[in-house]
C-alpha cells in the first residue's frame, strides 16, 4: 500500500508503471502471434525483446509498496546495495546469455531450454519463498488468494527446477538417457504427491505460526517429486517433458505475479504457461501419444523387440553420391526430407545449394518437414530458414503425404524415425501410431546417413532394405556436397 502522504506522486507513478506493463504484455502477445509462422518468427522475437525491456525497465522504477521507501521510485536515497545487486544480476545474466546463445549448437537447444527453464522455476520459487518468510516474520497473515498463490508457485517452481535439472542431465548425457525406474516408483511418486498436497493444505489451514518448518518440508518434498517425476521418462520423450516443465515455470511465474501484485509477471507467466501446454499437447499429437503415456509409460528403454528382425535378413543397397546425382538429374519431382542428422551435419546451406542447382535444371524440389523431425518443434524450419530456403517450398506432413506416389526421388537426409514405415502397423514398436512421412511410396528413396544405426526412438528402420530404397553412407554434408558437384555433369 502507498502511504497517504505520498499517494499522489506514488499513484501517478503507479499509473505509468501499469501503462509500461500493459505495453510489455501487448508486445508478448503480439510476439507469440508472430512466432506462429516461420516468416514472421524473427520479428516476433524482436518484439518480445522490446516487451521484456519494458517489463524490466518498469520494475526498476516501480514504486516500493511497503517499507521506509514506500511510494518512491528506486533512487539514490534507496539502499545502494539493492540497486547495485539488481544491476549486477542483470549484467551477469546478460553477458552469460549473449556468450551462451552465440556458442550453443542448434542440436543442443533442448538442454539449453531445460537449463534456463529450471533456473526460471527456481527463481520464482525463491521469490515466493522470500515473500512468505517476510510476511511470517512481520506476523502478517496474507489474504487467502495471495497465500494460495505463494504456496502453489513454490511447489510448481520447485518441481520445475529439480525436474529441469534431471532433464538437462539426461539430454547432456551426464545422466543415462533411458528411463530410470525402481520397483514401486509410481506408488512412491503418488505418495510424494499426496504429501505435497497435504503439506500445502496444512500451511494454508494452520496459518503462519506453524508454517516455516512446514514450508521447508514442502520445498524438500516438491524438489524430490520433480526428480522422481522426470527420472522414469525416456530420452525420446524429454523434449515433451521440457515443454511441460516450461509451462510449469510459466504458471508458477504467473502465480508469483499475484503474490507480488506484478501485472507483467502475471501476464507473461500466464502466456508461457498456456503456450507451453499447447506446445506439449501438439508434440504429443505429432507422436500420436497421450501426455499420460509420455509421463508414465517409461517409453525409451533400450529396445530389443523389432530390432534386427526389422531387416529380415535383407542387405541394403548402397549408392555413391554420384549414382544419386544421376537419379536426381533425371527426376521430375524431388522431395528432400531433413532430419536430426542434417542438423548434426549442419548441412542446411549445402542442401539449399543442391536444391537450387536441381531447380535450375527444371526439376521441381519440395521439402517435407515432419512436426517432430530433429530434437525440438520447428527444428528443421529454423535450420532451413537459416539457409534462406523459401517458405513456400516447405510442406507439412498432411500436405506432402498425398504427393509421394507421384514423386520420382525422395532424398532423406539424416532422418530416421519420422520415415519408419513400422509406425503404421507394428504395434510392438515404440513409435507405433506416430504419423510418418510416407516416403516409401515414392518411386525411389535415397537415404543419406552414416550407418544402418537407429534414430532417437532406438528402433531399426525397415525402409533401409526396401526394394525402392538405396543408402548413401557418409556424413550428410559431404554427401550433399558430392551430389552437387556431380550434378555439374548434367
Ligand atoms: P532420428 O533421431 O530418428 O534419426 C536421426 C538419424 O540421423 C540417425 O539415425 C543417424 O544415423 C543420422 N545421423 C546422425 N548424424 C548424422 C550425420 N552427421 N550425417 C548423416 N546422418 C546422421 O531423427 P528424426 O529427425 O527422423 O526423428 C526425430 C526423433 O526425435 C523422433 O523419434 C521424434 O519422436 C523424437 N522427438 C522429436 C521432438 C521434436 O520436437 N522434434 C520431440 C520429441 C521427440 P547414423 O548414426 O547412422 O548416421
Amino acid at each position: 500500500m502507498i502511504p497517504l502522504a505520498q499517494a499522489t506522486a506514488g499513484e501517478s507513478l503507479l499509473n505509468w508503471a501499469d501503462l509500461g506493463y500493459l505495453i510489455a504484455a501487448i508486445c508478448f502477445i503480439m510476439a507469440l502471434k508472430l512466432m506462429n509462422s516461420p516468416i514472421t518468427a524473427r520479428k516476433g522475437n524482436w518484439i518480445s525483446v522490446v516487451g521484456m525491456l519494458f517489463a524490466i525497465g518498469v520494475t526498476f522504477i516501480y514504486p516500493m509498496e511497503s517499507g521506509p521507501h514506500a511510494g518512491e521510485p528506486l533512487s539514490t536515497s534507496m539502499p545502494a546495495l539493492n540497486l547495485g545487486l539488481m544491476l549486477g544480476a542483470v549484467a551477469v545474466g546478460s553477458i552469460f546469455s549473449v556468450i551462451l546463445s552465440r556458442k550453443i549448437a542448434m542440436t543442443s537447444m533442448p538442454q539449453l531450454v531445460a537449463a534456463l527453464n529450471g533456473l526460471g522455476g527456481g527463481s520464482v520459487a525463491l521469490v515466493s519463498l522470500y515473500e512468505f518468510m517476510d510476511a511470517a516474520h512481520q506476523g502478517q497473515v496474507p489474504p487467502p488468494v495471495q497465500a494460495i498463490s505463494t504456496v502453489l508457485s513454490v511447489i510448481i517452481g520447485t518441481i520445475s527446477f529439480s525436474g529441469s535439472i534431471i532433464a538437462f542431465g539426461k539430454l547432456q548425457e551426464i545422466l543415462p538417457g533411458r528411463p530410470m525406474t525402481f520397483p514401486g516408483q509410481k506408488a512412491f511418486n503418488g505418495v510424494l504427491a499426496a504429501v505435497v498436497v497435504g503439506l500445502a493444505l496444512a500451511i494454508l489451514v494452520f496459518g503462519q505460526g506453524l508454517s516455516i518448518p512446514l514450508f521447508s518440508l514442502l520445498i524438500v518434498a516438491s524438489f524430490v517429486l520433480g526428480i522422481s517425476g522426470v527420472t522414469p521418462i525416456g530420452g525420446a520423450d524429454m523434449p515433451v517433458v521440457i515443454s511441460l516443465l516450461n509451462s510449469f515455470t510459466g504458471v508458477s511465474a504467473g502465480l508469483a505475479g499475484f503474490v507480488l501484485m506484478n501485472t507483467a509477471l502475471l501476464i507473461g507467466g500466464g502466456l508461457v504457461g498456456a503456450s507451453g501446454l499447447i506446445l506439449t499437447l501438439l508434440m504429443c499429437t505429432a507422436m500420436n501419444r497421450t501426455l499420460a503415456n509420455v509421463l508414465f509409460a517409461g517409453v525409451g528403454a533400450p529396445i530389443t523387440g523389432g530390432g534386427p528382425s526389422a531387416f529380415a535378413g535383407k542387405q541394403p543397397k548402397s549408392y555413391a553420391p554420384e549414382d544419386a546425382a544421376i537419379l536426381l538429374a533425371n527426376a521430375e519431382h524431388v522431395v528432400i526430407v531433413p532430419g536430426y542428422g542434417m542438423a548434426v551435419a549442419q548441412a542446411q546451406h549445402q542442401v539449399k545449394e543442391m536444391a537450387t542447382k536441381l531447380q535450375s535444371m527444371g526439376i521441381d524440389v519440395k521439402y517435407a518437414v515432419h512436426p517432430v523431425a530433429g530434437r525440438m518443434p520447428g527444428h528443421m524450419n529454423v535450420l532451413l530458414a537459416e539457409a534462406d530456403v523459401p517458405y513456400e517450398q516447405l510442406y507439412e506432413l498432411e500436405q506432402i503425404n498425398p504427393l509421394f506416389p507421384e514423386t520420382d526421388v525422395v532424398l532423406v537426409l539424416g532422418a530416421n524415425d519420422v520415415v519408419n514405415p513400422a509406425a503404421r502397423y507394428d504395434k510392438s514398436s515404440p513409435i507405433y501410431g506416430m504419423p510418418i512421412l510416407d516416403v516409401d511410396k515414392a518411386k525411389t528413396v535415397l537415404v543419406s546417413k552414416r550407418s544402418m544405426g537407429v534414430g532417437f526412438a532406438g528402433v531399426d528402420n525397415e525402409l533401409f532394405v526396401y526394394d525402392n530404397t538405396a543408402m548413401i553412407f557418409g556424413n550428410a554434408k559431404t554427401t550433399v556436397q558430392k551430389i552437387t558437384q556431380a550434378l555439374d555433369n548434367y
